[in-house]
């Protein structure tokens, strides 16, 4: 249907508004937003990009689990579906899940949130990240991250209109986040800091104690935390703290949890936050006009998790486990150092003894022997120096890959010792 014109109106600003436009078509000019236009791609995309391109490439690049969702959660999802459970849920989510996730926090971290305001079902971490990072900041706040970091990390604090403020960790010390680094970085602007633990693409865990100093340090200078667990389940060595469990870290602690990697939930889009009330009331805000609610079906078979995939978890869990024991020694031994990642489902070994940078090496050893690794430089500067190879991937692919990755390293090396043979560079 067109709207009609009045005459008078057409000839008044000497537009034709017929159905036929006969005005010239430009394309469009003004700048799109700057912030993300300036933001890059996410180099882990690009390599899994190109790797898929290629035929008998072992996948060590993407950080998802090899398991499809355990049968059971499977089948609630289908039974939903043959319920009918096809609509909007409330915004904040099915109140029994919140019920069971609230019950769960409690039981397992003594963690204390009330399901009625204090916890929202998102879709995925991915989505409970920017609503907290959107409602904590104003334009030029800063928030504080441990780096190496999440690829999302940087980009989602510039979303929302704030500056991220890298703090460095070393593989040296297992990735520590040290309290007088982070007092060091604190300015009057500083509004949060965003960390996970177990940290991605690390697989570093923050002990309790230096989480602790980390909440005093918060405390002292008024700053939020913002603390994604989404691996607390892949928890090898000790045992997951919940920084929302620790003393005086409650009021100003969002943490953000989810079924994608525990579960191998990843396509199903379901993740919840629990904070405390009036971040909660926002952030639900936020929520309610962008996203209106997570899917129904995943709601349901997210539950079926909670209440009956123990067994399941457990099983996936002590398979990564064994990978993880076998890869780190593997690459250990091909000569790429690698510090024992303590949880997640990556490890981080360190490229420098090959003297190319962790782009070249990526792209050369995926070029020469098909595995697809990812560069330490995509999660931050201080990642330079290292590659990420996720574990997610079944033990026989994991020998295949050491052994590709045994013959690059040995080639690499020992072509750059003749060439300093020849040019009489003592290393
Ligand atoms: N946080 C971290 C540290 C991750 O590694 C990932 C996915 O790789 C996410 C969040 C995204 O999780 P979700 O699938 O729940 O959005």
């Amino acid at each position: 249907m067109t709207n009609p014109v009045p005459e008078n109106r057409e000839a008044e600003n000497g537009l034709r508004f017929s159905s036929e436009p006969a005005f010239t078509i430009t394309p469009p000019r003004k700048p799109l937003n700057t912030v993300i236009t300036n933001c890059p791609p996410s180099g882990i995309r690009r390599f899994f990009d190109i790797a898929q391109s290629m035929e008998n490439v072992i996948s060590l690049g993407v950080g998802e689990p090899d398991f499809v969702t355990p049968w059971r959660i499977r089948e609630a999802g289908i039974w939903s579906l043959e319920k009918g459970y096809t609509t909007y849920t409330s915004n904040s989510g099915l109140k029994s899940l919140r019920q069971k996730i609230c019950a769960m926090m409690r039981r397992r971290y003594d963690a204390h949130y009330d399901p009625d305001t204090e916890c929202l079902i998102t879709v995925g971490v991915s989505e409970g990240l920017d609503l907290a990072l959107r409602v904590v900041l104003n334009p030029g706040d800063e928030v504080l991250v441990p780096e190496p970091c999440y690829v999302s990390y940087i980009p989602c604090i510039e979303f929302a209109g704030g500056i991220a403020v890298p703090i460095k960790t070393d593989a040296e010390d297992g990735f520590r986040l040290h309290a007088d680094r982070v007092a060091a970085a604190i300015t009057p602007r500083t509004k949060a800091m965003l960390l996970g633990s177990p940290a991605n693409p690390t697989g570093a865990t923050q002990s309790r104690e230096d989480l602790n100093r980390l909440v005093a340090l918060a405390n002292q200078h008024d700053f939020y935390l913002l603390s994604d667990e989404i691996y607390d389940r892949l928890t090898y060595v000790g045992t997951h703290t919940c920084l929302g469990s620790l003393p005086g870290a409650r009021e100003r602690t969002v943490v953000f949890n989810g079924f994608s990697k525990a579960y191998a939930m990843t396509g199903w889009r379901v993740g919840y936050i629990c904070a405390p009330e009036p971040l909660t009331t926002l952030m639900t805000r936020v929520h309610q006009y962008t996203m209106l609610c997570a899917p129904h079906v995943s709601q349901i078979a997210a539950q079926e998790a909670l209440e009956n995939a123990e067994s399941d978890v457990e099983a996936m869990v002590s398979e990564y486990d064994r990978r993880r024991r076998l890869f780190v020694n593997g690459l250990n031994e091909i000569g790429l150092d690698c510090y024992e990642p303590r949880g997640a489902f990556y490890a981080f070994p360190s490229i420098r003894r090959t003297g190319l940078s962790s782009e070249e090496f990526a792209e050369r050893l995926l070029m020469e022997e098909r595995v697809a690794v990812v560069p330490g430089s995509a999660f931050g500067p201080s990642g330079e120096g290292h590659v990420r190879c996720s574990y997610a991937t079944a033990l026989p692919q994991l020998e295949q890959a050491l052994e590709r990755m045994g013959r690059f390293v040995r080639r690499i090396t020992t072509r750059s010792t003749e060439n300093d043979a020849v040019s009489g560079v003592r290393r």
